[in-house]
């Protein structure tokens, strides 16, 4: 007969710890600036309203960039 004790204190309790990614940052495409949201051009807000996109501007080369946003949902 044998008797295994196997009291082993602490068991592995593995909880993922994940990364607080909620907030991601858009990135400029040339110059990798994060970049921030501004107010759509009037021709977006007239004709494009009904698309999920948004107007960035990067604020180090000056750039401007529609992007759609995948948040919603
Ligand atoms: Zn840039």
């Amino acid at each position: 007969m044998t008797a295994e004790l196997n009291s082993k204190p602490g068991v592995d309790n593995i909880t993922p710890i994940r990364p607080l990614a909620a907030q991601k940052e858009l990135r400029c495409r040339s110059c990798k600036a994060s970049i921030s949201r501004i107010k759509r051009g009037p021709f977006v807000k007239t004709f494009l309203f009904w698309l999920p996109i948004k107007r960035y501007v990067c604020y180090r080369c000056n750039r401007k960039s529609y992007r759609f946003d995948k948040t919603g949902k």
